[in-house]
């Protein structure tokens, strides 16, 4: 595989792990404040992004490249309130997208199309990842400055996220 490639993808996969260490340290900011169904919408999508991770691994160790694990820094702790942390999630996932589109830019000018296809998955997850973080955003933003009992029925309805296996781990 082309050097600028794999380095390129070793960044991605610990990028990745940043995304779940993000959503974890978000999760526990939610779960201190008692929003136990918006942290558990965040445990799962930490979840998803370690496998997204995995996907990366996977991808680099099947064809023979090195995968080499670098420090993941740590996130921000300190959150003005709820809409404060979904606006850095969405801001979060337009940057995440932002860097799968140069990978595919990348995958193209190298002209590794298995890379292409596997980073083209992540393309259509991305329009997904900003479209939930987004879609709640735009909810407690109508709830406005005194949410109450509509923010409380909201944080049982996330509580009810499913962890569902991303495809490409599942077709293993
Ligand atoms: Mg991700």
């Amino acid at each position: 595989m082309d050097k600028k490639l794999v380095e390129a993808l070793n960044r991605q996969l610990v990028a990745e792990y940043y995304s779940g260490y993000l959503y974890l340290q978000m999760a526990a900011w939610l779960e201190r404040r008692n929003l136990k169904g918006f942290a558990h919408w965040m445990k799962i999508q930490a979840r998803e992004e370690a496998c997204h991770a995995s996907i990366f691994f996977n991808h680099l160790a099947s064809r023979g490249a090195e995968v080499v694990l670098d420090k993941i820094d740590a996130p921000p702790n300190a959150f003005k309130d709820i809409a404060d942390v979904f606006e850095a999630t969405l801001e979060h996932e337009r940057s995440v997208s932002r860097s799968i589109d140069r990978l595919v830019e990348l995958a193209f000018e190298v002209k590794d199309h298995a890379a292409r296809i596997l980073i083209e998955w992540f393309v259509t997850e991305q329009i997904e990842e900003e479209a939930s973080a987004s879609e709640i955003l735009e909810k407690i933003r109508i709830l406005g400055k005194e949410p109450g009992p509509a923010l409380l029925a909201m944080d049982s309805s996330l509580a009810g996220r499913a962890f569902s296996l991303p495809a490409p781990l599942a077709e293993k």
